[in-house]
Parts: C-alpha cells; structure tokens; sequence
C-alpha cells in the first residue's frame, strides 16, 4: 500500500485542477513543485499593492461556459477587457486588427474601404495558399499591417523570420471589419480578483503541498509515495533528454516600482518595430483598474531557452513536432505516468484549454 494514490508534480493550474477533484473523489493526494510558491507560471507577486503577474501577463477569456462557472466557483473574476496598444517608432494602433486600427493605417473609414485594401495588398503580393506566417498575415491584412505590426514583434517574439514560421501562431488574432478592441472572441474574459496565486491556493485548499521540492531530483523517493503520478513538468526533461531537447522561447522580464500613478494608460503595449529589443511593456495595476499611487511595470524580453532557463513558449514547428512524438511514444509506455499541461504536453495552451484539459482527464482517471 502507498500512502498516496497520486502524486502531482508541478502546482499550476494543470495539476491543482487534478489535485483537487481527485481530492474530492476521496482520493489521497500530494501536490509537490521546485519553486517556493504554488501557481506555476500564473504566479502572481504582491507589490506596492499591485498583483504582478512574474511569469507574464495573463489574461483569462474562453468560449467554453463550463470551464467559465468552473473557474469562477474559486473566486470572483474582474471585467478586464485585453486591448493592447501598438507602437510602431512611436505611432499607436490599436489591437486586434479591426476598423480602428484600419482607419489610423489607411485613412479608411468603411468596413468595405477597409476590405478592398487587404484585397489589392493580398493580391499584389500574389498569395493564394499561405505556407508560413508572413503569407498567412499578409493574406489576412495586408502587407502595411505585416510590415509595420506583425514582421518585427514576431520575428522578436520568436527568434525566427516569419517565413519560418508556421501559420497557425497568427490565426489566434482576430481580424475584424468593426471598431472592436476587444483582443479576444471570447464569450467570457477577466482577471481573477486577488491574483492568480489566490486562485491557484484556493482550488489547493486543504490539500496537501510540498514546495521546494524537485521531482525529477529525488524521483526514486517520490516514487515510492504514490500509485500514479500526474507529471506537468518538461516531458524532455522527465526522459532526461535522451532524444535532444525540445526548443522552447523563453522569456525575462525587467520589472521596475515607478513613483507615479500611470506610465503608459494601459495593461499592455506592444513595441512591433523590429530595432526596440523588448516585445512589450506591461502595467500590471490597469489588470485590475488600480488606483495605487505607485506603478509597476514589466518589459518583457524574449530568448531562445537553454537549459536552466524557464520554458514558456513551446515552438510547435515541424521539427519539434516530430521530436515531440518519440517523447510522447515513450510517455505512453509509463503506464503510472499521466502526463499533462503546456510542458507535459509540448503545447502553446491557453489557460482555458489547459483547465478542459485537465477537467478531460479527472473524467477518465477520476
Ligand atoms: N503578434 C503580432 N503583433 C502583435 C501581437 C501579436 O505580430 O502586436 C503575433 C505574434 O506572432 C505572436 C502572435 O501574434 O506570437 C500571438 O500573439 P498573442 O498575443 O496571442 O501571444 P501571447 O499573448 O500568447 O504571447
């Protein structure tokens, strides 16, 4: 007999999500993670009275209503609305690409001005099937958008030209032929009021945590504690690289205490000119409408990953896919094991997919 029925490696919303519904199917659970704190990368700092988002800026929105009421029983959520802002050397547009953004590129001020100009650019630049990310953004806005709001933050964002990289990364971005700078289709969006990390400890409420505790360091004793393991970590990592490492973008972030209340008006700015070497500044206060007469403000800078560093980003590029699927061929013969969430599973989740992900599997296990 083991003492628990599962082991959760790793305490972001992956693995608290399981933890607490296999808690509440009466199993035994231990929930342990490397870091000091719970939350993974939704972690969330207190400072000055501002909730920093540490691991960058998240923003809750889905389309599912399930995943919206089973979120919103551990806390109360805001009515932040995502509109960032872009600047190009100083000119802003709004995000995403919608009439207002139209309008300060061209002049436009009709839907259907707005769309015969995406046509004449798609057409002048002879896209009929877009292969890659630059023909997939120019076909879908034109090549003055591209250029001026896509090219530079992308090819930033993810040390790679946009003719290296795959379509599907722009295709999360709305294009809209109405004023509407609501970044997200979503039918439900906010910011858990308290911060993530209060989310987080509430769904862990009465289970049993162990922070500062390495898995994949002391995995012939943990092992011995449980019947399964629920694994969120890097599954590269968990098979010790054996195949080569999976590449990820990663992040760093300069956060700075201002001393004045409002330094850019906006939860988030994107610097899209290629030569600016951070992608964008975040102010945390405007997630929750803040008052505080302090700011704190995150520039986030991204990197290609080395060992050691955070993984954030998986680059789901055919190379990495298929290194991906001999990890997950292995994954499936570790018949304890149950791998899960952006890490586990090698994919770029939203936070609402990785909570239907994980609902998905308290289905089956639980
Ligand atoms: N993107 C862009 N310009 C922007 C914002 C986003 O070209 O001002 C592109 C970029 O390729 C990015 C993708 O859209 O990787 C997805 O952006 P999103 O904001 O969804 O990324 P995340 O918030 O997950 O970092």
């Amino acid at each position: 007999m083991k003492k628990y029925d599962y082991l959760v490696v790793g305490a972001g919303l992956f693995g608290a999500i399981f933890a607490h519904e296999a808690v509440k199917k009466g199993k035994k659970v231990l929930v342990i993670d490397k870091r000091p704190n719970v939350a993974g990368n939704i972690y969330t700092e207190e400072i000055e009275g501002i909730n920093v988002h540490k691991y960058g800026a998240h923003i809750f929105h889905t389309n599912n209503k399930e995943v919206w009421n089973y979120i919103t029983q551990f806390t109360e959520f805001n009515r932040y609305t995502n509109s960032p802002v872009a600047n190009y050397n100083g000119e802003l547009y709004s995000l995403p690409f919608n009439m207002y953004t139209f309008n300060k590129m061209w002049g436009v001020v009709t839907p259907e001005q707005a769309e015969a100009k995406i046509k004449s650019q798609r057409e002048a630049a002879g896209i009929t099937e877009p292969k890659n990310l630059e023909e997939q953004a120019i076909s879908l806005v034109g090549t003055d958008i591209y250029e001026k709001l896509i090219k530079g933050y992308t090819q930033k964002q993810w040390g790679r030209p946009c003719t290296e990289l795959p379509s599907f990364i722009i295709k999360r971005l709305p294009v809209r032929l109405t004023f509407d700078n609501n970044y997200f289709n979503a039918l439900y969006q906010g910011i858990p009021m308290g911060g993530y990390t209060k989310l987080i400890e509430n769904i862990l409420e009465n289970i049993e945590v162990r922070l500062n505790c390495d898995y994949l360091e002391n995995r012939d004793e943990l092992d011995k504690l449980a019947d399964k393991i629920v694994y969120t970590g890097a599954i590269d990592a968990y098979f010790g690289f054996k195949y080569g490492a999976l590449e990820y973008r990663s992040v760093r972030f300069e956060t700075e205490v201002l001393d004045k209340p409002n330094f850019q008006g906006n939860a988030v700015v994107n610097y899209t000119d290629a030569e600016t070497p951070f992608t964008r500044i975040i102010e945390h206060k405007f997630f929750e409408f803040g008052t505080q007469p302090k700011t704190v403000i995150s520039r986030e800078y991204s990197s290609e990953w080395k060992l050691g560093d955070e993984p954030y980003y998986p680059v789901n590029d055919e190379k990495n896919g298929e290194l991906y699927a001999k990890y997950k061929a292995l994954a499936d013969e570790e018949k304890q094991v149950i791998f899960g969430g952006r890490l586990g599973e090698y994919k770029y989740y939203d936070m609402d997919k990785v909570i239907e992900s994980a609902l998905s599997l308290c289905k089956k296990q639980l």
